[in-house]
């Protein structure tokens, strides 16, 4: 079910820290805005921008955090 129909593709992204799952696209603005995106999981700083289209993300797989310690 892919559609290409004037949207922005989604992206995938994967949390650095923790490895959570992440799909974005980018949203256009009217005006200039600044904003940052943190992991839902574990806090960390996914993203940053400073422009008139901002990353819209949605988490598509949760990861366990902290990671549970393997013995
Ligand atoms: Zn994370």
């Amino acid at each position: 079910m892919v559609r290409t129909s004037g949207f922005s593709a989604s992206k995938k992204k994967d949390c650095p820290r923790c490895g959570s799952f992440y799909e974005f696209r980018m949203v256009r603005l009217p005006i200039k805005d600044s904003g940052s995106y943190d992991c839902l999981v574990c806090g960390h700083r996914l993203d940053t921008w400073n422009d008139t289209k901002f990353p819209s993300y949605r988490l598509v797989r949760l990861e366990p955090w902290p990671k549970p310690k393997r013995v």
